[in-house]
Order: structure tokens, then C-alpha cells, then sequence
């Protein structure tokens, strides 16, 4: 697996697991717990097998056939016994008192012909069979007095021989089953004592991952909140700002809550857009003369007051013009006062194209407007009325043709305020009108 696979792999876990719930998240460990514990009791399940056939084995087979080998030791003594006392007191028919004995030595060594432990039986049924069939014949010849004596020493001696060979595979089988029983019983204690072993290691491993899980988990989630939490004070107690979103940490319960804050947060934006919008056209509609859409008397009001303050603090000079059409109540009377209305918003339109971008222009009354000329003294200020008065003057308004207008200009001092600045132009207005009209005067104390 190259790099890249690799890391597309853990990118797609991660988002598995962001994905989970909560409870889910936390359901990790028994989870990882149970996919141990299953291969676990499947391995139990197999030594338990295992452990259940040994038993059965010594049940079945090693403890009977143990017993049995025992048995036939006794029996083998016996006969031996029996034999001995009918020798002793020549009466053959004690002899085949023995018999059942025999019969039950065979018995007892038949039972287990199919066990594991074939081989040693048919030894053992072979020896027996060849060691009781010379028992008999020797002690009936005894008996009968039919030896010579070189055939008593001798065939007393293969008996001897054979009894052993009898007594030695009897013990050899008592011994081998009590081994294999003790093998048996070792070989359960070992595989309890693994069982045990694996067990623990198990459920050490399981408790060590699982709280790992669980720490990580916990860590993940408190890493997550907190970062929520950041991100909404931020949003809450630092400077208003409708472009932040509280970042998506994953798609859990967590998830669900900051959608649904940027849910809102989304609706807040959008209402406060629209309330912006809103104040900003009521903003205009406060400052701006809807006739001729220029600024109306409260936000002259306010320039001046600024203006004032700005040339106590700089030492900024600033001049205004009053400007007063002339006979205008005759342009009323004469054609009406919608065409009166038209006359207004041409005249205004003309100040507009023909002052600065730093300077304003208001509509101070009926026909009356002011232009505040920031930075300009009473010289510059004469010269731009002086251009205003001509560009009027030439113009040609709509039905009513030619009309004039007069100008008074005042530059401001120090210690004038809003009041003084307005009087002292308008009796420069004033001066002009009595000067006989379309004139512009400068105040003059
Ligand atoms: P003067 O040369 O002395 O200024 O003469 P005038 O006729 O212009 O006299 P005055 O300034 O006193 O008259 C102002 C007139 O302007 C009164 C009114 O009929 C007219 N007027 C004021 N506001 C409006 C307006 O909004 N629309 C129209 N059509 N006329 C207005
Ligand atoms: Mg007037
Ligand atoms: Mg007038």
C-alpha cells in the first residue's frame, strides 16, 4: 500500500468515526473487547475439546484398563497359587479350578484389544496363553509322575521364565496406563494453567486498549467542545462579525449543535443585511431634500458643526455661500409650482456640476441653498459663486428661460457657532438682493 492509499484509508476512518455518536464513540472499547473475547472462546472452545477427550480417554479406556492390569496380576498370582496346590496335592482336577480365573485374565485383557494399548495386550493375552497352557501340562505330567527328572528342571525353568515374562508385561501395562493417566492429568493442568495464562493476557490487553480508547475518546470530545466553546465566544463577545461560522469539528451530537448555531447565525446575517439596507435608506432619507436630493438643513446643520470644530482643532479655514433665487415667487405665480418644482431641481443640479467634491451642497429653505466650501477662504469662495452666479445666469431652464440668483459668502472665524455662520452669510444674501440682485457679496462687518 502506497502513501496516499494509505492515508485516504485513515482519512476515511476518521470521518467513520466523526460520524459516530457519542455513545457510539464510547461503545469502542466493550466493542474492541468483544472482537478479542471472540477468537478467546473459540480458543477455550478448542482446549476444552481437547481436555474433554483426555478425560474420556482415562475415563473410558486408561483407568479400567489400570484397574484391570491390576486385576490380572492377582489373577496370575492366583493361578500360579491354585496350580502350586494341586501339585502339591496331586489332584488334577484342582487344575482346571484355575480356569476361571483364566477366563477371566482373558476377559479383562480382550475388553481393551481395540484401546491404544493393542500391541501390549496381544503380547500380554500370547504370553499368558503359552505360559498357562505349560502351567497346566507341566503340573498334570508332575502329578501324573510321567517326567524324567532332566524334563521337570528343565521345563520348570521355562515356566519360570514364562511366568515372569506374564507378571513383567501385566506390570508393564499397569505402569504405562498409570503413566499415560499422570501424562493425562499434567496435560490438563497445563492446558488449565494456559487458559488462565491467555486469559489474563487477554483481559489485560482489553482493559489497556479500552481505557486508551476510552482516554482518547474523552480527549477528542473535550478537544471538540472546547473548541465549540472558542469559537462562541468568540462570536459572542468578540467584535460583531456576521462571516464567522463555528467550524464543523464532526458530524455527531456536537455536529448537530453547530450546524444549528450557524443555522442561525446565517439567519442573523441576512436580517441584519436587511436592516443595514434599511437604516441606510432612512439614514438617506434623514440627511437628503427629496425634491432635489441634495442634503437637507439637519445634515448642513451637522457639517457646519463639524466643520467649526475641525477649523478650532486645524485651524482649517471654511466659507459658506447662501445662495437665494431671485423673484422666484414670480416663476411660482407666473407658471405653477410644478414648473416652480422643475426650476428648483435644474438650479441644483447646476451648483452640483459646478462646485468641488470636498465641498456641500444643502437646500436651506423654499428656494434657498448653501454650499459649505471646506479649505477655501472668502477669496476662493468669491470666485466659485462668481462661476455659479454665471452659470446660471446663462442657462436656459425649462420654460421659464432665464433666471437669476444672489450670493452672500462668509468665512468663518473661531468664534462663531452655528448660528453666527448662517446670520452672517444671509446678511451678505441680504447686501446682495439690495444691491439689486444676481450679485455676490462678501460679509463685511
Ligand atoms: P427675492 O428675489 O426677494 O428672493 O424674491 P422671491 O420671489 O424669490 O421672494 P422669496 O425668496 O421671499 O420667495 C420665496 C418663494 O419661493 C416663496 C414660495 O412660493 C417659493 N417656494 C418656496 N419653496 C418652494 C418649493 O418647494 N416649490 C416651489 N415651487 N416654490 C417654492
Ligand atoms: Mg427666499
Ligand atoms: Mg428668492
Amino acid at each position: 500500500m502506497n502513501g496516499k492509499l494509505f492515508m485516504k484509508k485513515i482519512k476515511k476512518l476518521l470521518f467513520y468515526y466523526n460520524s459516530l455518536s457519542i455513545l457510539k464513540k464510547f461503545l469502542l472499547a466493550p466493542i474492541f473487547g468483544l472482537l478479542l473475547v471472540i477468537p478467546f472462546y473459540f480458543f477455550i472452545f478448542f482446549i476444552m475439546l481437547e481436555m474433554k477427550q483426555s478425560v474420556n480417554i482415562a475415563n473410558s479406556a486408561l483407568i479400567p484398563l489400570n484397574e484391570a492390569s491390576q486385576n490380572n496380576i492377582l489373577l496370575l498370582e492366583k493361578i500360579t497359587n491354585d496350580i502350586n496346590s494341586a501339585v502339591s496335592a496331586k489332584e488334577i482336577e484342582w487344575i482346571s479350578a484355575s480356569d476361571k480365573n483364566a477366563d477371566k485374565i482373558r476377559e479383562n485383557l480382550n475388553k481393551y484389544i481395540n484401546s491404544n494399548y493393542k500391541k501390549e495386550i496381544t503380547q500380554s493375552i500370547t504370553a499368558f496363553e503359552n505360559y498357562y497352557k505349560r502351567a497346566k501340562d507341566v503340573s498334570i505330567k508332575i502329578i501324573q509322575n510321567s517326567y524324567h527328572y532332566q524334563n521337570i528342571e528343565n521345563d520348570t525353568k521355562i515356566l519360570v521364565q514364562n511366568y515372569n515374562k506374564v507378571d513383567k508385561l501385566f506390570n508393564d501395562l499397569k505402569f504405562l496406563t498409570k503413566e499415560n493417566i499422570e501424562k493425562n492429568i499434567n496435560s490438563l493442568y497445563n492446558e488449565a494453567n494456559i487458559i488462565l495464562l491467555y486469559g489474563s493476557f487477554i483481559f489485560f490487553i482489553w482493559f489497556f486498549i479500552s481505557s486508551i480508547i476510552i482516554f482518547l475518546v474523552y480527549k477528542d470530545l473535550k478537544y471538540k467542545i472546547q473548541r465549540i466553546i472558542d469559537d462562541s465566544n468568540e462570536i459572542a463577545y468578540g467584535d460583531v462579525n456576521f462571516e464567522k461560522r463555528l467550524k464543523i469539528v464532526s458530524y455527531d451530537e456536537l455536529g448537530q449543535i453547530v450546524r444549528s448555531i450557524n443555522i442561525f447565525i446565517n439567519k442573523l446575517h441576512k436580517s441584519h443585511e436587511k436592516l443595514t439596507k434599511a437604516k441606510e435608506k432612512l439614514d438617506k432619507l434623514y440627511i437628503i431634500d427629496r425634491l432635489t436630493n441634495v442634503y437637507n438643513r439637519v445634515k448642513i446643520d451637522e457639517i457646519i458643526e463639524i466643520e467649526l470644530k475641525r477649523k478650532r482643532r486645524y485651524d482649517h479655514t471654511f466659507s459658506v455661500i447662501l445662495i437665494d433665487i431671485d423673484y422666484f415667487k414670480l416663476v411660482n405665480d407666473t407658471h405653477g409650482h410644478l414648473i416652480g418644482d422643475l426650476i428648483l431641481k435644474e438650479f441644483s443640479q447646476i451648483l452640483k456640476d459646478n462646485i468641488r467634491d470636498t465641498d456641500f451642497l444643502g437646500r436651506w429653505g423654499g428656494e434657498e441653498f448653501i454650499i459649505i466650501c471646506t479649505q477655501t477662504d472668502q477669496k476662493g469662495t468669491f470666485a466659485l459663486a462668481e462661476n455659479l452666479r454665471r452659470e446660471i445666469e446663462k442657462f436656459d431652464f425649462t420654460t421659464v428661460g432665464k433666471i437669476t440668483a444672489s450670493f452672500g459668502i462668509y468665512e468663518c472665524r473661531d468664534e462663531d457657532n452655528e448660528n453666527s455662520v448662517i446670520e452672517n452669510a444671509d446678511k451678505a444674501l441680504y447686501q446682495a438682493k439690495r444691491d439689486g440682485r444676481n450679485k455676490v457679496v462678501c460679509y463685511n462687518q
